[in-house]
């Protein structure tokens, strides 16, 4: 239940009016970083490589989360070109997001299905990996794939940046049985292919939650924790208000022991993503988004790989990694 929708909050881009309590509207765009203001002649002469501040921190420092390694998915996603729903192009993300889970030795298990939207009935897949625990319980993670139906748009953040942040959890989780089962979801159709509604929209989530629901599996997830626009250079995330506030806490707290509070802030957002799809069935749930609608290039073409940072992959990487550690002694 959200005080207002994405589409409303497509409005409030252009004019943050709506009060800065409650939308953590902020100034932005006056921070300058990044490789332009390395002299180039340095590099010839220096012992150690001037550190950019958006190269992927050590391993040890992330828990094994390699940042670079995910910024590579989202060269690869990027590569395919737009990859909206029921296209050729997210046909060949399938198959890499298919083989590359495949590689990490995941359980991995498809759902196609026809989902009937306003410019016609869509092939669409979810693909979900399934790490087995020792007692009843899942913690589920998730991201969507597809990529707004909109002419150049390649979505490098949306949703490029999640996408490559659950791949790289799989092959750091695949290979772990902890206490309770880890699933990963990976959902097609999350953006609406006209106007975002209930009915335009969350097609991929809204399919794996009414197949949960029927089977009664749906009880046992005690978690969903769903990550969506995680990699902007800039990226600040803010506690989403409609998720549940025992796993934002846990999360937020998380963050904050790792040292990430200027990037994990308490103030507040709205958002309506994936987490409905579950929070309307029961499932507890948090949507781990950057303030989205400052960054500048939301739902533009300017979504671009340039917008990436390997440290900011890195650092959400890290918290869903410590969260789930968290989860599994729960
Ligand atoms: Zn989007």
């Amino acid at each position: 239940m959200t005080s207002y929708s994405r589409k409303i909050l497509r409005a409030a881009a252009f004019a943050c009016l709506i009060p800065a309590s409650l939308t953590g509207c902020k100034a932005s765009g006056n921070e300058s970083r990044g490789a332009a203001s390395q002299p180039p002649f340095m590099s010839a002469v220096v012992s150690v490589p001037p550190q950019n501040a958006d190269d992927a921190p050590p391993l040890k420092k992330t828990g094994g989360f390699d940042g670079k390694r995910a910024f590579a998915h989202v060269v690869k996603q990027v590569s395919f070109g737009p990859r909206p729903s029921g296209s050729q192009a997210i046909s060949h993300l399938q198959d890499y997001l298919q083989s590359e889970l495949k590689s990490y030795g995941c359980n991995v298990e498809t759902d196609s299905f026809g989902a009937d939207t306003p410019v016609g009935r869509l092939p669409m897949k979810n693909i979900v990996v399934k790490s087995p625990g020792e007692k009843t319980g899942v913690i589920l993670l998730g991201t969507h794939y597809d990529t707004l139906l909109k002419e150049n748009f390649v979505g490098a953040d949306d949703a490029g940046s999640s996408t490559a942040v659950m791949l790289e959890l799989a092959r750091l989780l695949c290979p772990q049985h902890g206490r309770y089962a880890v699933w990963i979801a990976f959902f097609d159709g999350e953006e609406a292919m006209k106007q975002w509604s209930d009915t335009d929209s969350r097609y991929g989530s809204r399919q794996m939650a009414a197949r949960l629901s029927t089977s009664g599996d749906i009880k046992k997830i005690k978690a969903f924790l769903l990550a969506d626009i995680v990699g902007g250079r800039k990226a600040q995330f803010l506690r989403e208000s409609s998720s549940n506030p025992a796993l934002i806490e846990l999360v937020w707290n998380t963050a904050a022991k790792l040292g990430y509070s200027a990037v994990f802030l308490n103030a507040m957002t709205s958002a309506e993503d994936d987490h409905d799809s579950f929070m309307k069935r029961g499932v507890p749930a948090v949507d781990v988004i950057a303030d989205f609608m400052n960054n500048g290039y939301w739902h533009t073409p300017q979504d671009s790989l340039d917008k990436i940072s390997q440290r900011t992959l890195a650092v959400v990487g890290h918290v869903f990694l410590e969260s789930v550690k968290q989860l599994q002694s729960k």
